[in-house]
């Protein structure tokens, strides 16, 4: 379900996943909940992407869609992250010429630089400009600051980040409990987290509405 306006496609784009170049599976809404539209720098949208790019962020609470763009590029990373050191590990040439023989080896020469050279490309994507109705959606800053607990974060995300890893919170959890209660409430929301820290997917979605009832929403 498309709940916001879609970024217009240029022609030549329009199988693409705006954030790696990849055919596009689906339209995505952006942010993913409606509780998340009050921490968002930008106006909600709806964009095509690839199942990949869909699919591979957990977490939510984020306060653009270039700071999403950042966490799937080095989601893709990590994940990808044997392919990515092909170059790092080679040259094309030297893979050419390299004298190791087998099978296996001819097979790896063959397809290795394609993929990296494809998976490459896919991190260094970098979408076409966001035009709703022939206005071009400004994203204000990637970095608008956030404080919290006397530290000042260069960006919400960070803070986000930092929360998790200190308090080892539930990432999904804490990041749908934000966006819900907001960001002024972000130390609230960790204290409700840290009660739960290891959640499966299974009863994460109870004790998200648990929480929701506890505070009376
Ligand atoms: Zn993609």
């Amino acid at each position: 379900m498309n709940r916001y306006p879609v970024i217009e496609i240029p022609f030549n784009y329009r199988a693409t996943c705006w954030f790696c170049g990849e055919p596009k599976d689906q339209i995505i809404n952006f942010p993913k909940y409606n509780s998340e539209e009050s921490l968002l720098t930008h106006s909600p949208i709806c964009l095509p992407s690839c199942d990949e790019c869909a699919a591979i962020i957990k977490r939510s609470a984020f306060s653009s869609l270039y700071a999403y763009r950042d966490a799937i590029k080095k989601a893709l990373v990590v994940k990808h992250q044997k392919i990515l050191s092909i170059g790092s590990n080679w040259t094309k040439q030297e893979l050419a010429e390299s004298q190791l023989e087998g099978s296996a080896f001819e097979g790896f020469k063959r397809s290795a630089w394609f993929m990296f050279e494809m998976m490459q490309g896919r991190i260094n994507y970098q979408g076409w400009p966001l035009v709703i109705a022939n206005e071009k959606l400004i994203i204000e800053s990637e970095h608008e600051s956030f404080d919290f607990d006397g530290v000042t974060y260069v960006s919400l995300d960070d803070a986000v980040t930092h929360a998790v890893k200190t308090f080892h919170l539930d990432e999904q959890l804490f990041t749908r409990v934000l966006s819900v209660i907001g960001k002024d409430k972000f130390g609230n929301a960790i204290r409700l987290c840290r009660l739960y820290p290891a959640l499966t997917s299974k009863n994460r979605e109870s004790v998200f509405l648990d929480i929701l009832e506890s505070i009376g929403l």
